[in-house]
């Protein structure tokens, strides 16, 4: 059966394969680099190619960003919880506070209920007591989206099934046809564990937003009990809130479970009270997908050198996007991992 190529196929079109494509795109941008080749970092042959390679993006549903980078909070939180992934979370949140690949509306965070310890503990790059950060914001995920995978070759309802290798090539099977590529990408968010045979969980968690409220204020900032497990922000004149659930499941599994929105109510009655009781416009859950250390899993996988991972990207997947793609974009056009890679799969892989 014949089988169009692609020098790179990406698996799912969230906001991991979309971004990575962007930038496969734009090699052009990789030369600011929080990252920098070190020894070993050897640029391959695709990597002197003057052309951006061509890249295919398959996407099983029948629109992108339906899973987990339809489903967020949209809060672009510069401090991360991980020294290691810190740079990719200051770089990603810098570029979206420039509102140029989409809408960004700056409120801040406010995290409350912390010790100084505990904050020192859980945000390395954080000191004091509680936290205030003027800087973060709410960006529009869908447009952000929308940027990564303008004149992309996206194919939806495309599901990719196996794949197999095909001399110096992978041969992928689909729904609609097969594929042959130079590198495989698995960007398949919460099903990224299955597809690529990793490690990986999906953790649900809900969200609940609120009809309009009299007395919320649309430059409330973004509202963190990291310690209790509550957030909340102002949203078209209501609140959005999370009782910050997460609870190991199934991929694609986002049945309600009504014990996370009791504990919400408990959780704003006990830590909010003036907030009073809320009532339900919507509610949903969605899925973040963590490695065991809970650390993003970028970089080739060293089973198949052909394959490699975007994945794992946990709550952190829209304010680093930017900088996740570019990284991942960088090794796959260079076709190699930097030997200190701390995002590597290597570590997941006994
Ligand atoms: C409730 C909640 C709140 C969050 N809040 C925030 C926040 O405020 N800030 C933040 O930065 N991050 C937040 N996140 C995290 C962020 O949403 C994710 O990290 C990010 O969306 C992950 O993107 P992804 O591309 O890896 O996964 P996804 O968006 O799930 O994309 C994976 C894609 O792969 C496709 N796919 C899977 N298997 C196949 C196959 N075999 N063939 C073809 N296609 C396939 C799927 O259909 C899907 O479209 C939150 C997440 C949740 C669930």
């Amino acid at each position: 059966m014949s089988a169009e190529a692609a020098d790179i196929v990406i698996i799912g079109a969230g906001l991991a394969g979309a971004a990575t494509a962007y930038h496969l795109a734009r090699p052009h941008l990789q030369t600011a680099s929080n990252f920098p080749p070190s020894k070993g970092f050897v640029p391959s042959r695709m990597a002197r190619h003057a052309a951006a390679p061509r890249v295919i993006l398959l996407e099983k549903e029948p629109l992108p960003g339906m899973h987990s980078s339809g489903r967020n909070a949209a809060f672009i939180r510069e401090l991360m919880d991980d020294r290691a992934m810190q740079p990719l979370g200051s770089e990603g949140a810098e570029v979206l506070r420039r509102g140029e690949l989409c809408d960004f509306r700056r409120c801040g965070l406010m995290l409350v209920g912390m010790g100084e310890e505990e904050v020192a503990a859980h945000f390395p790059a954080a000191r004091g007591r509680g936290l205030w950060n003027p800087q973060d914001g709410i960006a529009d995920v869908a447009a952000l989206l929308q940027t990564y995978l303008a004149d992309q070759h996206l194919r939806c309802q495309t599901h990719v099934h196996s794949w197999r290798p095909d001399g110096d090539r992978l041969r992928v099977s689909t729904s609609c046809g097969e594929f042959t590529c130079r590198i495989l990408v698995n960007a398949c968010g919460p099903w990224a564990g299955r597809v690529g045979g990793l490690p990986l969980t999906p953790l649900k968690r809900h969200l609940v937003q609120t009809p309009p409220m009299p007395g919320i204020r649309a430059d409330w900032p973004f509202v963190w009990h990291a310690r209790d497990g509550l957030y909340f922000r102002p949203e078209s004149g209501g609140l959005l809130l999370s009782p910050c659930d997460q609870t190991p499941s199934e991929p694609g599994d986002y049945a309600e479970d009504a014990a996370a929105i009791e504990d919400l109510a408990e959780k704003v009655a006990r830590l909010q009270p003036e907030l009073g009781e809320l009532s339900i416009l919507r509610s949903w859950a969605g899925q973040r997908t963590f490695a065991p250390d809970r650390r993003f899993v970028i970089g080739f996988d060293p089973r198949e050198p052909r394959l490699f991972h975007v994945a794992g990207l946990g709550g952190h997947g829209v304010t680093t996007s930017y900088a996740v793609g570019r990284l991942a974009a960088g090794m796959i056009l260079a076709g190699v991992e930097p030997p200190d890679n701390p995002f590597s799969p290597s570590r997941l892989i006994a």
